[in-house]
């Protein structure tokens, strides 16, 4: 026992390559955000009349761009920029910051931007509406401009009733305001996440678009070199140049991976944590090499889930997967996908299951996370589902399910 509280002293007191570990946990704002300064500027751009011109207009800006290009620190950072600068000036800018996918209802998020208001918030039941216009007299009475970013602004879309994407949307200028304070930006993975809502929604949301596009390997450099030197993550010296450069040149947009500066910097972190348990003081490109064969965070978040799904329900999302590869496309119909299924679950030898049983599989891989639906627009033949996997269809994710259908026929022989 005496051996284990050793190990565990030792560990604690131990070298570390570390300095300041906190300045790569996501969450934290860097003082820098190199490569983002266009991005940045354009925000101030759009919003500047708010300064100059207070309550003359609505400010609307959309933000678009894949996982990981910064779009959440981006707008964050500007914010706080924005507000303080308006404060030296005199003027009252809020900018509240909610994440659609911890909000998942209209009214939670009026809720949680009175929070941020940091106004209280009647305990009994109060609709949208109510709240709404509680909100809206108390930035009367203060004289504040609010900005309101909407982050992961997709899922709000493929989950919420159109009224509520209406509401949102729209309610403000349907008061009639004549002092304009509210303001919004919209941050969307995709442009075409709003493809299924009405023309006239779509033209309130789309107004100015800022586009993050996905990291290069240069560009991922700075970004890991700037939280290493500059914010000090790390004991000088301890994480060699060319580690960096390896991590770098494994996400680079332009080397053939994702440009996400989330993983880089995942997996910056995870390689110092590797370097410490190993007792190194230097961080190698050996470390990294670990730490990425470690790092693949969509998979291992949809890991546990996978396993235990049944067999036809895994035969659904590998018919997804197949109509992805096969067109390209994200997002397809209900009667295709089934259709898809229909014909993979004979190619195993396996009586696919009826209609109703399919939507059943459906409805509950949506519940599971694994799968996204969403309306299609008004077409000709009325409106359909249309889904799409939840996550991004890689080559592990392929092989992941296909080693799992081959464990379930397996087990199914095998009784
Ligand atoms: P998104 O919202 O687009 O998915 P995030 O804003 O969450 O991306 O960024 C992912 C991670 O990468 C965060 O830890 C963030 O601090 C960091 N990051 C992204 N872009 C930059 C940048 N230009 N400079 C410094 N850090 C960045
Ligand atoms: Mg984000």
């Amino acid at each position: 026992m005496d051996e284990l509280r050793d190990l565990v002293e030792d560990a604690i007191k131990g070298s570390t390559v570390f300095e300041k570990s906190k300045v790569l946990t996501p969450d934290y704002i860097p003082k820098n955000l190199p490569h983002r300064e266009k991005q940045i500027k354009e925000l101030s751009i759009n919003f500047r009349e708010i300064l100059s011109n207070p309550g003359s207009t609505s400010v609307r800006v959309v933000i678009s761009g894949k996982t990981g290009t910064g779009k959440t620190v981006t707008t964050k950072k500007f914010g706080e920029l924005f507000s303080a600068i308006a404060k030296e000036k005199g003027l009252k800018v809020v900018y509240t910051h909610i994440n659609c996918h911890r909000q998942r209802t209209l009214y939670l998020m009026l809720v949680e931007i009175a929070n941020q208001l940091n106004l209280q918030i009647p305990n009994r039941g109060l609709s949208s509406q109510e709240t709404f216009k509680l909100i809206y007299d108390y930035l009367e009475k203060r004289n504040i401009q609010l900005i309101i970013t909407l982050d992961e602004f997709d899922y709000f879309v493929s989950t919420s009733p159109v009224e509520d994407i209406y509401f949102l949307v729209r309610i403000y200028d349907e008061l009639n305001a004549l002092v304009k304070r509210i303001h919004y930006i919209f941050i969307l993975r995709e442009l075409t996440s709003l493809a299924s809502l009405d023309k006239s929604i779509k033209d309130h949301v789309i107004k100015n678009v800022i586009e993050f596009p996905p990291y290069t390997s240069d560009e991922l450099y700075d970004i890991l070199m700037d939280r290493i030197v500059n914010e000090k993550a790390f004991r000088e010296g301890a994480v060699l140049e060319e580690t960096v450069r390896f991590i770098s040149d494994i996400y680079g947009i332009d080397k053939g991976g994702s440009g996400n500066a989330r993983l880089a910097l995942e997996t910056l972190e995870l390689s110092g944590k590797i370097a410490d348990t190993e007792g190194s003081l230097l961080v190698t490109i050996d470390h990294a090499k670990k730490a990425n064969s470690k790092i693949n965070p969509e998979l291992s978040i949809i890991l546990d889930t996978i396993r235990d799904l049944d067999l036809h329900q895994l035969l659904v999302v590998k018919a997804i997967m197949n109509l992805h590869k096969k067109e390209g496309d994200d997002f397809f119909p209900m009667g295709k996908v089934e259709e898809e299924y229909n014909i993979v679950a004979k190619d195993l030898g396996e009586i696919p299951r009826k209609h109703t049983q399919v939507f059943e599989y459906i409805r509950k891989l949506k519940l599971m996370g694994l799968i996204t639906a969403r309306q299609s627009g008004k077409g000709m033949r009325g409106r359909t589902t249309l889904i799409s996997l939840s996550v991004p269809i890689s080559e592990e994710l392929d092989n992941l399910i296909n080693n799992e259908i081959r464990d379930r026929l397996l087990q199914q022989k095998n009784y």
